[in-house]
């Protein structure tokens, strides 16, 4: 039985547009919401997702600021252009495109960003309160997952979810999102033995591992739901995911594709977090 496509950009396209709507309110009582990317360094990829954060920032109406940075940048530089961030009201969503370079610490800089502006989701505090089920801004690529659940009415309660790569961006945090609701969780990685022996058994199979079409047929259950994070190049340096969709597609009871399918719904959740913080902080004098 084929499997259903999970339309990424489609269920992400619906989504903002509602952004937008919320965007335009919000104007109208005299508050833009604000996002500031900062980019150290001149590597194509991040500069290729941050342009992309940048386009989709100002489609649904937000003001967007790119501070970029040369590689030579001190840490200092890097704190203060963080602190400037968190003292300028017209911005409600700071982040710092990762990776940085070796000589800056990373973990500094992230904790040097206001918890309340931290839009990725990666300070300790929100991260935090995302295990302990507290109001918090959570990583943008597992909350954009738990709404692709949400948009195809995946059951998750009771289902076994087995996340294969634990990130802190991405394979840790979701599984404690769908704990939260209320799956029976597995976490694979790089050292599990017998990996196949796990991922035969989800029901909800998630991927992010970035190794191209490295899950076959063989790893899945019949009728699954499977999520591909990865983001990769094949070997005619055509865009792929970590699980192997041909065949893949044929077993699995639905499946994202690479690309339309998690990428558009990472840059959603982070327009959606900076709205959220712009209505928290704006609500204060409107
Ligand atoms: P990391 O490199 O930080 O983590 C990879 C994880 O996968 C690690 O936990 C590693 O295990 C595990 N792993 C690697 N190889 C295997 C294997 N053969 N079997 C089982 N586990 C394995 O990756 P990220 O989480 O940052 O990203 C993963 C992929 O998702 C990448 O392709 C990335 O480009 C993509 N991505 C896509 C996003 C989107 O919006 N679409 C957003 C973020 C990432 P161990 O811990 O033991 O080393």
């Amino acid at each position: 039985m084929p499997s259903v496509l999970i339309d990424g950009k489609a269920i992400g396209a619906k989504i903002r547009e509602e952004i937008k709507r919320d965007v335009e309110r919000l104007i109208e009582r005299g508050c833009r919401p604000g996002l500031a990317v900062v980019l150290v360094g001149e590597d194509q990829a991040s500069r290729t997702y941050v342009k992309n954060k940048e386009k989709s920032s100002t489609a649904v109406g937000m003001k967007s600021e790119l501070i970029e940075l040369p590689i030579s940048v001190s840490q200092k530089d890097v704190l203060e252009t963080v602190d400037r961030l968190n003292n300028d009201p017209t911005i409600h969503g700071i982040l710092v495109q990762l990776p940085l370079p070796p000589h800056i610490d990373e973990s500094k800089v992230i904790r040097a960003i206001s918890p309340k502006k931290d839009v990725d989701g990666f300070h300790p505090e929100n991260v935090g309160k995302m295990i302990i089920g507290q109001t918090s801004y959570v990583s943008c690529t597992p909350a954009g997952i738990l709404e692709l659940l949400k948009h195809t009415g995946t059951e998750i309660s009771g289902k076994h979810a087995v996340i294969v790569g634990r990130s802190n961006i991405v394979g840790k945090p979701m599984g404690q999102l769908l704990l939260q609701k209320d799956a029976t969780v597995t976490y694979c990685h790089s050292k599990t033995e017998n990996l196949e022996a796990f991922t035969r058994q989800a029901d909800i199979l998630i991927v992010a591992i970035g190794q191209a079409k490295y899950i076959t047929a063989e790893h899945i259950k019949e009728g699954a739901t499977v999520i591909d994070v990865g983001m990769n190049r094949d070997e005619n340096g055509k865009l792929c995911g970590d699980v192997d969709f041909a065949s893949v597609k044929e077993k699995a009871g639905a499946l994202t594709p690479v690309p339309g399918g998690v990428g558009p719904m990472t840059v959603t959740m982070l327009l959606k977090n900076t709205l959220q913080s712009a209505q928290l902080m704006c609500s204060k004098y409107i």
